[in-house]
């Protein structure tokens, strides 16, 4: 038997009440259809799952830190090196905002910042990337470009170097490919000639050609085990697109084309004796884009690297803070480890100055701390748990003492 009808008309659409679509009274004077009532549910569920995306969106943006909280982390670890730290900051921000905005949907592409620190060997260019990594608990991984070569030569396949991302988070493919990759001693990979070699140079260009595509972004099949890829072997697909990739190299002797670049440029500064003197001391911070090419790295790969910024060669001053104020600075570290014996361990001005002197003697530099340090205090480490002492003073004599019977000397290198 057919439902007898209201005569109800829906104040929304003016549909009259039917069996198809019937309207019913919702509030006192309010009727509405059921087509209508459907329309509004839709609208509200899809309402209520923007406004959803919009506080996850803003959530994510703050839960990058600003700036100057990446800089504030940076200098809990690194000593010095404010222009590095101040860049990289601004670029790792700029880098995650990026990759949260990404759903945007206006057409304003904001263009990936990968890194390259120039810098001598030791000043601290590894380290800040990996701070980075740890401020940010994204997965990390460190390789070197000398191991690289081009698809068909002896050495490990340029993808490989994912490899080492995937297997830093169990090779969760999504965690990966917001990672971050250190490529150490990327000057290594410098065509030796300015010149484009019509032959082809296994150790160089061929190489940065191959890394181009990953450092721009695109799917690239990585060999789970790394290495070189097998015909048979099953690959992983890793989209590059937002992983952060920070270069670093000494870029020894670059210092020559940034000079040659200077006289040409600078000029009425570089009469002065004084500035002269100042420029070629400082010569790294003046680095730019060309002189990487120059040195052999080419265009492309620059374009790529677009945020460029040097490291200070330590001093005896910087070395003597690091030794004792980063947070994991080695001498906190013995000291802690003493602590868990029950005893206090001490290092005494002197001992610290001359330790510095050593690393500086030695041409160690920040590196050679560590090494100093550590065999300054293997008898220490062997003789104390079992000794019942309560406080143990490492001073200059003991340093002096033990550096001479471990024939420390012999490490010195020569450069
Ligand atoms: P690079 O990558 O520039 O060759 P690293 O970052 O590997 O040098 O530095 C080697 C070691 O020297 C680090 O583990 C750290 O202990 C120490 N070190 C170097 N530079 C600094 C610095 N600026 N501040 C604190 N420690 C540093």
């Amino acid at each position: 038997m057919a439902t007898k009808r209201n005569g109800l008309m829906c104040s929304m659409c003016g549909a009259t009440d039917s069996a198809a679509n019937p309207v019913v009274t919702v509030l006192d004077g309010l009727n509405l259809c059921t087509d209508c009532i459907k329309f509004i549910d839709e609208a509200r569920d899809a309402q209520l799952k923007a406004k959803d995306r919009k506080t996850k969106k803003a959530d994510e943006a703050t839960s990058i830190p600003k700036p100057k909280d990446i800089k504030a982390f940076l200098d809990q670890y690194i000593v010095g090196q404010e222009e590095a730290k101040k860049y990289l900051s601004v670029a790792v921000y700029n880098h995650y905002k990026r990759i949260n905005q990404q759903t945007s949907g206006d057409d304003v592409d904001i263009e990936k910042s990968n890194i390259i620190l120039v810098g001598p060997t030791g000043t601290g260019k590894t380290l800040l990337a990996k701070t980075i990594a740890r401020l940010l608990d994204v997965p990390f991984a460190i390789v070197d470009a000398t191991v690289l070569t081009e698809a068909g030569y002896v050495g490990e396949d340029i993808e490989s170097l994912l490899t080492r991302l995937l297997q830093a988070c169990d090779y969760d493919v999504e965690r990966a490919e917001k990672g971050i990759v250190f490529i150490d001693e990327i000057d290594k990979i410098a065509r030796k000639s300015d010149n484009p070699s019509i032959t082809r140079d296994v150790s160089g260009e061929g190489v940065q050609q191959g890394l181009l595509k990953l450092l721009e972004g695109s799917t690239v099949l990585v060999p789970p085990n790394g290495g070189r890829k097998h015909p048979e072997q099953k690959m992983i697909a890793v989209d590059t697109k937002n992983i952060l990739f920070i270069c670093g190299g000494a870029f020894d002797g670059i210092e020559r084309k940034i000079a040659s670049r200077l006289n040409t440029h600078v000029v009425g500064y570089g009469h002065d004796e004084g500035n002269r003197k100042k420029q070629r001391e400082n010569l790294m911070r003046y680095v730019m884009p060309q002189d990487l090419k120059s040195f052999g790295l080419i265009p492309e790969i620059i374009g790529r690297l677009p945020i460029l910024t040097s490291l200070e060669p330590l001093d005896k001053t910087a070395l003597r803070k690091i030794l004792t104020e980063p947070k994991n600075a080695i001498t906190r570290q013995y000291k802690k480890l003493f602590l868990l014996d029950g005893v206090e361990l001490d290092f005494s001005d002197d001992a610290l100055d001359l330790i510095v002197d050593k690393a500086v003697e030695y041409k160690l530099g920040a590196r050679g701390l560590r090494s100093i340090v550590e065999t300054i205090m293997v008898d220490a480490m062997y003789e104390v748990p079992s000794n019942p002492v309560k406080k143990f003073t490492v001073d200059a004599k003991y340093v002096q003492d033990k550096l001479e019977k471990a024939h420390f000397e012999k490490t010195k290198i020569s450069e």
